[in-house]
């Protein structure tokens, strides 16, 4: 009897396809034809290898370039499903590649769960009978045989001198920078120098590899940034091999060169670094050690949201120090966060598509990215019952052993979906917050003497209460009305203003429920304060014990459902068992964070 979701694959609901700065600009490539006669021999790599092979069969290249030293987080879904997204509608191929030459920080733990992420939001890197997923670590050769080709045309050097010497030598934004003492070295001293940099011969912080640009020009990025540097450090892939690596800025163009890539798409802060991307791909064009034409950088403004934090810093500090549960936490802004705890995939979609791509910096309230969630949600899934906060109500006047059936709707937009059976008893489960002894005002459900709905069931005169010796109330006892049953004819005579939900208390299931809430309860948590962990929201994780209707026992791991007027539910992927389910909460119905709320 296991219930699955109304439909697993639902597409967001239709959103226009809104254009954008970065589609206009490969509109404009496309017309003028500027990619037509590139050639891809199937894999990456140089002029050599790409040259004479047959013309792309992708019209663009994108690429998705994480480092493996962390988990996916909500902003990288930005940026994986903008790439995706414009490889799929330009006839592309987007690559998912591992930006793995740091080694100290990354492992093949992150790069399975990377792949799994990127599955999860429908990212597909298998496109014209190939698997476009690399590895930068696989062009540690061409990074290096192109780094000896920029020393043999005189434009990169061994600079030996300390850290602290390169950083008072920089400059400033107002200053320039100073020549290197070593910055005149013979090509043939460099190559032998960094040649025994990668032998091995020297030690962490001795020498480095510069290329030689301008230590005056007003872009510091561009006074001879470097290249390599020595790091005897071991490499999650490539083993011992290598004690020397590339520098980000300088790895980076050539790895989009060598795949290829028509449009490298980036966040805002690689702006600066766009001059240095350029000079890069342009000598080593120039020297024919790469395919033309050359890839393009275009920046993007990244995606911040509020009441949370992205930066991998702070989601380690978070997980080390046991604020959470680990990076799967519901409450984790991880995708195998957002994953456990109900978020879809086509929430994810939908929010990007609402929030656009340009490049202005802004906030986007977390409010957004829930109701996107809801919205997916609320189309696909079944509606059950739950009971959060257990009181018993007995049917004074209903027999004892008696047991009928009422029907609910499985979806109440879509009567398609059929009605399921909810067994009606004598003693139920009700919601502590629907009875009152002395109701307030404006209370329309159970209180002494009041009428009310079961849904989908009974209409029912509450009568009185059990308490215990300490004055709490342990049970509610009330009559019923043997003709008000929902659906047959005349029960629409009652007319009552409360509707409560229910479940028989000998039919019910008890079951494991997790309430999850924000994690932090600031909406900058790294703002204003020393410390971002003083923000922790104390109240976002809350597990009880809550009965659920019958149907809900034996459900699949990650089905997921309505309960009514509690929110969005999913069953614990790891945790909910058939017969022993567990559930967590996605998303309430309405935002309770809205101001006034
Ligand atoms: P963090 O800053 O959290 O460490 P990162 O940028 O270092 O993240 P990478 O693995 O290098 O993480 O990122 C892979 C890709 O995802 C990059 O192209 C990066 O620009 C993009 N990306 C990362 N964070 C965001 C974000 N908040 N919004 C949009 N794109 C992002
Ligand atoms: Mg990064």
């Amino acid at each position: 009897m296991s219930n699955g979701n109304a439909s697993k694959t639902s597409e967001p609901p239709k959103a226009a396809q809104i254009t954008n700065f970065i589609r206009n600009i490969i509109d404009a490539d496309l017309a003028a034809g500027k990619y037509a006669s590139r050639t891809w021999s199937g894999t990456p790599g140089p002029a050599l290898m790409q040259a004479k092979a047959a013309i792309d069969p992708a019209k663009i290249r994108t690429r998705f370039p994480p480092e493996p030293n962390g988990y996916l987080h909500y902003g990288h879904t930005k940026s994986v499903l903008l790439n995706f997204g414009l490889a799929d509608d330009y006839a592309g191929v987007c690559h998912l590649r591992f930006d793995d030459t740091n080694p100290e920080k990354e492992d093949q733990e992150y790069v399975d769960s990377i792949i799994d992420s990127v599955h999860w939001l429908g990212g597909n890197y298998d496109k014209n009978g190939a698997s476009h997923l690399y590895f930068a670590s696989d062009y540690f050769d061409y990074f290096y045989a192109f780094a000896e080709m920029l020393i043999e045309h005189g434009l990169a050097y061994v600079d030996s001198q300390s850290a602290e010497e390169m950083r008072a030598t920089r400059g400033s934004l107002t200053e320039p920078g100073k020549n290197s003492p070593f910055r005149d070295r013979s090509v043939a001293d460099n190559l032998q120098l960094f040649r025994e940099m990668r032998d091995g011969k020297h030690a962490d912080g001795t020498h480095i590899l510069r290329t030689k640009i301008d230590m005056a020009s007003p872009n510091i990025n561009m006074r001879d940034p470097a290249i390599y540097r020595i790091k005897h450090a071991h490499h999650h892939r490539t083993g011992d091999k290598w004690c020397i690596y590339p520098m980000y800025t300088y790895a980076h163009p050539v790895e989009d060169a060598l795949e290829n890539i028509t449009h490298s798409i980036c966040t805002l802060e690689f702006e600066d670094q766009r001059p240095f991307y350029d000079w890069v791909l342009a000598k080593l064009a120039e020297f024919g050690a790469l395919n033309t034409p050359l890839p393009q950088q275009i920046e993007f403004s990244r995606l911040n949201l509020t009441y949370i934090v992205l930066s991998k810093r702070y989601l380690r500090q978070l997980v080390e120090q046991h604020y959470v549960d680990g990076w799967d936490d519901p409450r984790m802004p991880t995708l195998v966060g957002a994953r456990r705890r109900g978020f879809t995939a086509a929430g994810f979609k939908l929010f990007a598509q609402r929030i656009g791509v340009s490049k202005s910096d802004s906030w986007i309230e977390m409010s957004v990215l829930e109701d996107c969630q809801r919205e997916v949600l609320n189309e696909e899934c079944l509606r059950k019952v739950a009971v959060l906060n257990p009181l018993k109500l007995i049917i004074d006047n209903y027999p004892a052993g008696q047991t009928e059936e009422c029907f609910a709707p499985n979806h109440p937009q879509k009567p398609e979906l059929g009605k399921r059976a909810m067994p009606f008893s004598k003693e139920m489960w009700i919601e502590r917050e629907d009875f009152e002894e002395t109701p307030p005002k404006g209370f329309f459900r159970l209180f002494p003497g009041n009428m009310v709905r079961l849904r989908y069931g009974f209409v029912i005169k509450c009568i009185g209460a059990d308490k215990d010796a300490a004055g709490n109330i342990t049970a509610v006892h009330c009559e019923y009305s043997a003709d008000s049953k929902s659906g047959t004819p005349g029960s629409d005579t009652y007319k009552v203003k409360g509707n409560i939900h229910w479940l028989s208390a000998t039919h019910a299931v008890q079951a494991e429920v997790r309430l999850f809430d924000r994690l932090f309860s600031a909406p900058h948590p790294d703002r204003g304060t020393d410390n971002f962990l003083d923000d922790l929201n104390p109240k976002s994780k809350q597990v009880i014990t809550a009965y659920l209707e019958p149907s809900l026992s034996d459900v699949a791991a990650e089905a997921r459902f309505q309960f009514e007027r509690h929110g969005y539910f999913v069953a614990d992927r790891l945790d909910s068992k058939p017969g022993n389910p567990v559930f967590n909460r996605a998303v309430t119905l309405r935002d309770s964070w809205a101001a006034g709320s």
